[in-house]
């Protein structure tokens, strides 16, 4: 079956998932994409086939010809796009944030309750990477047993001018976030940021690294380095500990080079090229739930959880103090 695919959002990480949707995976067409800027929306429609770009994002979602939709747009315009995509009753894969505030979230959250069944799928690429899947694995199977504690890096090479310390929160930890409560399968109870000595080639007012520390229900404590300036390339490492044992993830080259008296790998140059293949992964196994009109993998709970966390970490940004993350019970619509 071939999903007609709407695209609202024809920006960097939209283009990407045009690309991907048209010419890597089976089993979809774009037929609609909607920018606020519509010479965008346009150029990037001439460059698919059958595609045509439409004046806004309702347009697309109320598209005859679009069966379901991909939201790439910036956070602050996904709620929008979500809610119509509920009330039209079709299939939508929201990137990260699923909106930015937990009150925002739980809206989207109230209506695919009221609506019934999931139709919303947030963009948490991790859970699809296949390190991190073997890790669940083998965390599942017993092969470390209790976890404890664990130890993650979240480096960039550079952030955009307009990145404020807040973002390597929102923008960057929400990633782990989502991982771990994916992995641990548990929520988080409090979350602490600390300020390490501000690197001299982040921009000026930047709080750049942070470490925060993330605690869950059960005591697993898990600190996660967040440098969105480190220069060197896009760095992204988690070890968990075990009562009897340690899980890490492996890095992600496929070559390594042993030669002149030295080894070495090369660092991936961004998100796109590290998490190339989860992304793919994510969109298929997309694809194959919207073909039957419904969603898989992160809800829009698991988006309104991450939004919670963020917020707690974000009141400690502020205050320097441990901070509870507070959190409304779990509807039944998702597990
Ligand atoms: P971007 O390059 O700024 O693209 C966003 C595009 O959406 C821009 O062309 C923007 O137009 C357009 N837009 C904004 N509001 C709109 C609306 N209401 N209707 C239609 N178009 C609208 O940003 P990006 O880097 O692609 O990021 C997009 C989203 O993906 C963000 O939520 C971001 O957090 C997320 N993201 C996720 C990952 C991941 O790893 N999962 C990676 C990167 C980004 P203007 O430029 O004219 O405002």
């Amino acid at each position: 079956m071939t999903v007609r695919v709407g695209v609202i959002g024809a920006g960097m990480i939209g283009q990407d998932h045009v690309r991907r949707l048209t010419t890597t995976l089976p089993g979809a067409r774009i037929t609609a994409i909607a920018d606020l800027d519509a010479a965008r929306a346009q150029q990037v429609a001439d460059s698919v086939p059958a595609a045509r770009a439409l004046p806004t994002g309702n347009d697309v979602i109320a598209s005859d010809s679009v069966d379901a939709v991909v939201v790439t747009s910036w956070g602050p315009a996904h709620e929008e796009s979500v809610l119509a995509c509920i009330a039209a009753g079709k299939p939508v894969f929201c990137e990260k944030p699923l909106a930015p505030t937990p009150d925002a979230c739980l809206r989207i959250v109230a209506a695919e309750v009221a609506h019934g069944t999931r139709l919303v799928q947030v963009g948490f690429m991790r859970r699809y990477d296949s390190g991190y899947r073997a890790m669940k694995q083998a965390l599942t199977g017993g092969r470390i047993g209790a976890p404890l504690l664990a130890h993650c890096a979240h480096r960039n090479p550079s952030a955009p001018g307009t990145f404020t310390s807040q973002m390597l929160i929102t923008d960057a930890a929400v990633h782990e976030m989502d991982l771990f409560r994916w992995l641990l399968e548990e929520d988080m109870l409090a979350a602490s940021v600390l300020f390490p000595r501000r690197s001299s080639r982040s921009p000026e007012g930047l709080q750049d690294p942070q470490i925060l520390l993330l605690e869950t229900a059960s005591g697993v404590h898990i600190d996660i380095e967040l440098f969105v300036n480190c220069r060197y390339g896009y760095d992204i490492r988690c070890e968990l500990v075990g009562e009897t044992g340690t899980l890490s993830l492996a890095q992600p080259a496929d070559l390594a080079v042993r030669g002149e008296g030295a080894y070495s790998e090369r660092v991936p140059a961004d998100w796109r090229e590290r998490f190339v293949r989860a992304y793919d992964t994510e969109l298929q196994e997309w694809l194959n739930a919207a073909g039957g009109g419904e969603a898989a993998g992160p809800s829009s709970w698991d988006g309104y959880a991450a939004a919670a966390i963020c917020d707690a970490a974000l009141t400690s940004l502020e205050s320097g103090h441990r901070t509870p993350v507070t959190m409304r019970d779990r509807p039944a619509l998702f597990g």
